[in-house]
């Protein structure tokens, strides 16, 4: 296979920069502010574009995405489409999951994100068909060089007790049909404390990494991410990976708690996802006045030194009626909502996922990863303000999708006849 020479883009800051990719080592063999060509190498004009860290997307739900309108969400809150979904969820089977679930990552992949994480539900009504489902999508995103996708088994309560004895059995089938990570949503157990129990041991007897649904409230009794930090520091090395998505009740904790919680949690070695887009959506319904925005403690987890990371969580479900499969629409968010500098929210974005997620970090220098995205603007802060579609995606050293964007100004003759097309997009005063 021959080089790609990702040739005339820009650095995050702006400055001149190429990119040497090479999709025999699937890293980068060279970056300098301009490389000559080499005989038989693809180049890729960049001209326009800035070259960043290709995104990761560490919590998708892949199996809900893109069934909007098909189960709704009555009250618009967590609780209503929990609900909503569950009732739902029956009458899903696997030729429905699949399409969906590669549709969506296909949404992922075109946007720039390469590296997924999805949680898939496993429980009643549902079985291990959506788990099935998603892995197959997992094996032809790595069959044809597109993605790298891993599977949370999302199980459904009840977890604890002789009640729970059918889910934990179902929860290791599961990880045996296809599924690569332990999941769960210990918050909605009758037993949060004992449920996070469960599955931190199941995890460790497995030797699996876990990645759980955390706190997602915004009641401030609540905070069972201190009980997951002491059961996984306790496990130790027999966990090889784990992660909290949402954490939102640690948000509206007092100054010294979040402080305290943040450094139990980077001691522990758990890394956080904020996960702006559906925390907007469904938090907060019930709080008409000085509405919190949902979001986990962003700042007091970064300052104490703990992974931080970001993803877009769900995307037109009963759980999100919108989002775009984009990380540069949870970046712009980040910056909004959760007052981060563009280069600390693309950070989150993309070299805190894949430091979640346990993988090396793409700095843009020779031999890092050859994880790229391309995308249309002048710097990083001018390409997460665009969210332009004109974007080039580079996964282990090839380009994976390319997106042309092309605007054509018409203005109308003044006699009202046709203008002529492809009009220069400059502005020309009148005369
Ligand atoms: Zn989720």
């Amino acid at each position: 296979m021959t080089t790609v020479l990702l040739s005339g883009g820009l650095s995050p800051v702006g400055e001149r920069l190429d990119l040497r990719c090479d999709p025999a080592t699937g890293l980068i063999a060279a970056a300098a502010p301009a490389l000559e060509p080499i005989a038989g190498e693809t180049v890729v004009d960049c001209t326009g574009k800035v070259l960043l860290p290709g995104p990761v997307e560490p919590h998708a739900h892949l199996d809900k995405a893109l069934s909007a309108g098909r189960a709704p969400n009555p009250t618009g809150d967590l609780p209503g489409a929990i609900t909503a979904w569950r009732a739902y969820r029956p009458q899903l089977d696997h030729a429905d999951i699949l399409s969906r679930a590669r549709e969506a990552a296909l949404e992922l992949v075109a946007h720039g994100t390469t590296t997924i994480r999805s949680h898939v539900d496993v429980g009643d009504g549902i079985g291990l068909r959506g788990i099935q489902a998603v892995a197959q999508v997992r094996d032809e995103l790595r069959a044809q060089g597109l993605a790298e996708l891993q599977v949370v088994a999302l199980i459904s309560p009840p977890l604890c007790g002789t009640d729970g004895e059918a889910m934990r059995a179902l929860l290791r089938e599961a990880m045996t049909a296809g599924a690569d990570v332990v999941g769960g949503c210990p918050h909605i157990e009758p037993d949060p404390a004992e449920a996070t129990r469960e599955l931190v041991a199941i995890a460790a007897d497995l030797g699996l990494p876990i990645d759980l649904h955390v706190d997602e409230t915004l009641d401030p009794r609540i905070l069972g991410l201190r009980a997951y930090a002491a059961e996984v520091s306790a496990a130790g090395a027999a966990i090889p990976g784990a992660v909290a998505g949402h954490c939102v009740s640690l948000g509206v904790q007092e100054p010294e708690i979040q402080a305290q919680v943040a450094a139990e949690v980077r001691d522990a070695g758990i890394a956080v996802v904020t996960l702006p887009q559906t925390n907007l959506y469904l938090q907060s319904r019930d709080r008409p006045v000085s509405t919190p925005r949902g979001l986990t403690a962003v700042k007091a987890l970064m300052d104490a030194g703990a992974c931080v990371c970001a993803g877009a969580d769900n995307v037109r479900d009963p759980f999100n009626a919108v989002g775009r499969s984009d990380a540069l629409e949870t970046a712009s968010l980040l910056v909004m909502a959760a007052h981060l500098s563009p280069a600390e929210a693309w950070h989150l974005c993309s070299n805190a996922g894949r430091q979640a997620l346990k993988l090396p970090a793409v700095n843009l220098a020779a031999g890092d990863p050859a994880e790229v995205l391309a995308v249309r603007g002048s710097s990083l802060a001018d390409a997460i303000a665009r969210s332009s579609e004109d974007r080039v995606v580079v996964h282990r050293g090839a380009v994976v999708a390319t997106t042309t964007v092309t605007t054509t100004f018409q203005p109308p003759a003044a006699d009202g006849s046709s203008p002529p097309a492809n009009l220069s997009p400059t502005l020309v005063p009148a005369s």
